[in-house]
């Protein structure tokens, strides 16, 4: 603990500005310090914008995480949002309302954790608040981003015929403590975008059966056919799941933080042989039904979290 960060509120943010702005993004003319930031964004580019709020026994557990996984975490659900627009994260400002015992010590964690990210991503920190009280940990991440010059890609676009991919292996990630590690897909997005048009997309942080969901709504209420052989179920679920189904753990369990998206069938060759991580699961149809057909021929309902055990479609 440097002596600054003694000295209350205003020593911390001397601390934290002390260890930004070396390596200022372009955008910024002026950083932490003042009432504001002040960003110049690209001209022409689309603005991301994006919050995400994490809270101590929902998100994470203080105790048992520590301050610097949940603050490597906390930036890294919002670059993930960021790739999910095929953008380019810029600037974040972090807020927290941090337990007063152990505030200065839990705050210089939360920083560090967050710088790590940040230094992955090219972020800059231009701004936040910090505020103690007798309550649990409270962080909020606002990230900035923006655009390439194909615009950005919304949950909207998905066709009938698309090919439903996605960039891994899912499921298992709270048991295991991965969730605290996210790989946001921010190059794989920019890279698939700039080789093919990506019609729809969204990054997987509620599981993969309520995420494709969303993106069938706001399309317009498309539906989909999944192939049960062709998910990806991540190592971490036999371990964690023993007994029960691992699928359903890669359909429903969530913050895989990967990325699902459509893209047009005549794209879909010339992506599986550029990017062989990324893994077909499935088709979009115009009908309203959402399924899943398992390698016997059975064919199931697919359902927010998983699918429907007892209702087989003939
Ligand atoms: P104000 O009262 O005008 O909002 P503050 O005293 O809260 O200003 O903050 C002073 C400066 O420090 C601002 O530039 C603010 O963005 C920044 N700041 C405050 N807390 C943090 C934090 N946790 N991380 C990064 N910057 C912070
Ligand atoms: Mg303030």
């Amino acid at each position: 603990m440097s002596g600054h960060a003694t000295r209350g509120e205003f020593g911390l943010i001397e601390w934290i500005r002390e260890r930004t702005a070396a390596r200022p993004c372009p955008w910024t003319t002026l950083g932490i310090g003042d009432d504001c930031a002040i960003l110049a964004p690209t001209a022409g580019r689309g603005m991301l914008a994006t919050t995400d709020m994490l809270m101590d026994g929902r998100h994470f557990v203080l105790e048992r995480d520590g301050a610097e996984a949940v603050g490597y975490k906390a930036l890294g659900v919002n670059i993930s949002d960021i790739a999910a627009m095929a953008g380019v994260p810029r600037v974040a400002l972090i807020a927290v309302a941090l337990p007063r015992s152990k505030a200065v010590a839990i705050a210089q964690g939360l920083h560090q954790g967050a710088r790590a990210m940040a230094d992955r991503f090219n972020v800059e920190l231009v701004g936040g608040d910090t505020n103690a009280w007798d309550g649990p940990l409270v962080i909020s991440v606002t990230l900035l981003g923006e655009t390439t010059e194909r615009g950005g890609v919304t949950r909207s676009g998905a066709q009938a015929g698309d090919a439903i991919l996605v960039t891994g292996a899912l499921g298992g990630s709270l048991q295991s403590g991965r969730h605290l590690r996210p790989e946001p897909r921010v190059e794989l997005a920019l890279a698939i975008h700039r080789i093919a048009p990506i019609h729809a997309m969204i990054d997987l942080s509620d599981g993969l059966a309520g995420d494709l969901g969303h993106i069938l709504d706001e399309s317009g209420g498309k539906g989909a056919i999944l192939d049960a052989d062709q998910i990806p179920i991540h190592a971490d679920v036999p371990a964690a799941a023993r007994d029960d189904d691992p699928l359903e753990h890669a359909l429903a369990d969530g913050e895989d933080f990967e990325l699902c998206l459509t893209v047009g069938p005549h794209d879909l060759g010339r992506i599986l042989a550029r990017f062989p991580g990324i893994r077909r699961i499935g088709i979009v149809t115009d009908e309203s039904a959402r399924l899943i057909r398992f390698g016997d021929g059975q064919i199931k309902e697919l359902t927010a979290r998983g699918f429907d055990h007892l209702r087989a479609t003939p």
